[in-house]
């Protein structure tokens, strides 16, 4: 036997007059009257709820009783035009089954209107609230929109490893990985912790980038992007930071930094563009309960070009400013997170592209500008979030690279796999990192990056 059921969405959406349907769903609410009874069920496939009027006449009333809210429950019937206003349907019921009870006393979510702390508390049921049931729709809906985007422009999915053995940012914020006895860990005879002895016969860690695979991959085939999960041991206890994110990362051949602005930007505005026809009803739910963009702010900003502007300038455009930040800037500082808004809030009202930073806040692999004292990198700020891309283009030339890696001590043993590909058929590339969380952060609306992720890591919280 089967349980062959219609999704909500699809009865919302083609449903006909008359047409027999059987939805499975959890009850939102329960109204009873003296003949019948309104249950509102939800199924997560659609923001929106379907009312079904169960009558007593029909097998399964008895089972009404335990039809509280958050209780599962399978009805077949008969799809009528809806009295009730907001609705365009609702269900005839011809038969009530109930899989699951939820004992109101101990059910969590009885009540609309939970903070969301007490929820990140119950991430295991929070799915069925409006809120996270948009943001997780959200959430997928622009996974599938990258790879959409990529994949139309001829981009190919590389999967680069999660397991590593090179800290691509050299900052030394990994998560090791071993299997070596915790209690009886072997030394060398500099008391250091023999890593040859561990399985990988090298200290290995969770990746922070798939940046230094991806160059390799791009250097066979092009174009190319990668998008799954990396790991970062940072203490941050941030609205912005969690241990565990996905990231984007596209790598070009034949690209310059240039190149690389115009795909971030692209992809960013292709993402407003897809998410405002994907998930309409979610976006105006999410911007009418958090004020994050409005819809139409969503449109406006697809269709929009981004704003640019070098370091150097941004620097004097933030000694200008008359409010007093926590962090004083000057030529040299990295951009703290209050800077960076205050670009995007306050000088831009809108996202901005920051580039050539000094090379000595960025990373090795960055390609040197002429002045000696910038890289070709770039940074794509979003307003109340500050950095949602970091991207460069990547030093190509072999003498550069090898001298950089030197002056900042660096195991150029380790990286000689990287270097050798300014060796053999070097090509101007670049690249960049889109966090994912913070792309669907800026779009959601959600102040704390915890709430567009099922199950989120940060420092002291793994439950779920
Ligand atoms: P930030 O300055 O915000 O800490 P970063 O400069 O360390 O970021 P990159 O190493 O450039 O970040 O990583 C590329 C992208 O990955 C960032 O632009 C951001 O969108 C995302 N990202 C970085 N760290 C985190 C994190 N801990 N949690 C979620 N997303 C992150
Ligand atoms: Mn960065």
């Amino acid at each position: 036997m089967s349980i062959r059921r219609d999704r909500i969405r699809d009865v919302l959406k083609t449903g006909s007059e008359g047409q027999m349907v059987v939805v499975c769903g959890w009850v939102r609410s329960r109204r009873e009257s003296k003949t019948f009874a309104f249950l509102v069920l939800n199924d997560g496939s659609c923001q929106a709820t379907l009312q079904c009027i169960i009558d007593q006449n029909i097998p399964g009333f008895a089972l009404l009783g335990q039809c509280q809210t958050g209780a599962a429950v399978r009805i077949e019937g008969e799809l009528k035009p809806s009295q009730g206003k907001g609705q365009s349907w609702e269900v005839h019921a011809k038969k009530l089954e109930l899989y699951g009870e939820a004992n109101p006393e101990t059910y969590p979510l009885q009540k609309k209107g939970h903070t969301l702390e007490f929820l990140r508390e119950i991430a295991h049921l929070r799915g069925r609230t409006n809120t996270f049931g948009a943001v997780w729709r959200l959430r997928n809906s622009l996974a599938h929109g990258v790879h959409d985007f990529f994949q139309n422009r001829g981009f190919m999915w590389a999967h680069t490893p999660i397991i590593t053995a090179n800290d691509c940012e050299g900052a030394g914020e990994i998560f090791t990985v071993t299997s070596l006895d915790l209690n009886k860990i072997p030394r060398n005879d500099k008391a250091q912790i023999d890593w040859s002895k561990d399985f990988f016969g090298k200290h290995a860690h969770l990746t922070v980038s798939g940046q230094l695979q991806g160059e390799f991959l791009a250097l066979s085939h092009g174009d190319i992007y990668t998008f799954g999960p990396t790991f970062r041991a940072e203490n941050s206890n941030t609205t912005r930071h969690l241990s565990e994110f996905w990231m984007i990362e596209p790598e070009m051949a034949f690209a310059d930094l240039e190149d690389d602005m115009q795909l971030a930007e692209d992809l960013i505005r292709f993402l407003c563009t897809w998410a405002i026809k994907k998930c309409p009803d979610e976006l105006s739910f999410l911007s009418d309960m958090y004020k994050g963009m409005t819809p139409d702010e969503i449109v406006k900003l697809g269709e929009s070009k981004f704003a640019r502007m070098t370091y150097t300038d941004a620097v004097k455009e933030l000694e200008k400013a008359t409010v007093k930040f926590e962090f004083p800037v000057k030529w040299g500082v990295d951009l703290q997170s209050e800077h960076e808004r205050y670009l995007t809030d306050q000088v831009f009202k809108g996202p901005v592209i920051v580039t050539n930073y000094p090379k000595d806040i960025k990373s090795f692999y960055m390609r040197q500008n002429d002045d000696g004292k910038t890289v070709a990198a770039m940074d794509v700020l979003a307003p109340k979030i500050g950095e949602i891309i970091g991207g460069s283009q990547r030093e190509e030339r072999l003498d550069r690279l090898e001298a950089r890696i030197r002056e900042m001590k660096l195991p150029l043993d380790d990286l000689q796999w990287y270097v050798d590909l300014r060796r053999y058929g070097s090509v101007p590339h670049a690249g960049f990192g889109l966090g994912f969380e913070r792309i669907v952060q800026y779009l959601s609306g959600m102040a704390n990056i915890r709430d567009v992720i099922p199950c989120p890591r940060a420092p002291q919280t793994i439950a779920f």
